[in-house]
């Protein structure tokens, strides 16, 4: 990876910082100063930054709880973006596993490891997904079957996998999905004729939202919980 790319993961130094700590001389590679920020670097070269050592990046896993109003992407002209309710050092180094929309609210995942967020995301490995909804409407036994069964959504040519539905409430359901199609959740309920007010995704495969974290807290995810998937 690049000097200023690897100075980032590793150290407090946003991108721009890391060019300029490099550009004054101050990082040495296998004992050389570097002062060029798209110099490759690899694990097993020794890495300085005022002469302290610093170490290769391992993987980082972090569940997040999305607030209204930030928007899953790397960065954006107009809105807030969810990588700025993280320290800058790890916002700049994750992905984020599965997109949520601007108002949905609830449980997201990020990472460094694009295999793990393969894992994940990819619809061949049925990972599950629970999303909680305020309807506009009453929903009808009828539309839960239809969802349960599969519908047919705008512009796509095969219906939605089975699902899993919950009533909570006349106007209130949980959804379990195991794909993630664009607006999946708003589609599938303007498929059977009603309107998601709200939405907010409480579990992916055996992980929770439980309460702990408050609307923009993160946490590091436990060995366990990255072996889940
Ligand atoms: N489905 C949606 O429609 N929106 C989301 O944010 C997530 C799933």
């Amino acid at each position: 990876m690049r000097l200023d790319f690897y100075l980032s993961h590793v150290t407090d130094l946003a991108r721009k910082a890391s060019k300029i700590a490099a550009s004054k001389g101050r990082v040495t590679v296998n004992g050389e100063v570097v002062k060029k920020a798209n110099h490759p670097v690899v694990e097993t070269d020794v890495i300085c930054l005022d002469d302290m050592r610093l170490a290769w990046p391992s993987e980082g896993y972090y569940l997040l709880h999305k607030p209204a109003g930030y928007i899953c992407a790397n960065q954006d002209a107009e809105h807030p973006t969810v990588l700025e309710l993280l320290p800058s050092h790890l916002g700049q180094s994750l992905n984020i596993v599965g997109r949520l929309d601007k108002d949905t609210t609830g449980l997201l995942l990020l990472t460094t490891d694009g295999q793990w967020l393969h894992r994940i995301t990819s619809p061949r490995n049925k990972c599950n997904k629970r999303y909680r909804m305020l309807l506009a409407e009453a929903i009808s036994d009828d539309a839960l079957k239809q969802l349960e069964e599969g519908v047919m959504l705008n512009g796509e040519a095969q219906p939605t996998l089975p699902a899993v539905v919950e009533r909570i409430a006349e106007g209130e359901i949980y959804l379990t999905i195991q794909e993630g199609k664009y607006h999946q959740v708003k589609r599938m309920l303007a498929a059977v004729g009603n309107k998601v007010e709200t939405l907010h995704r409480d579990q992916i495969g055996p992980l929770s939202l439980d309460g702990e974290l408050a609307a923009g807290e993160f946490r590091e995810l436990t060995e366990e919980e990255v072996a889940y998937f």
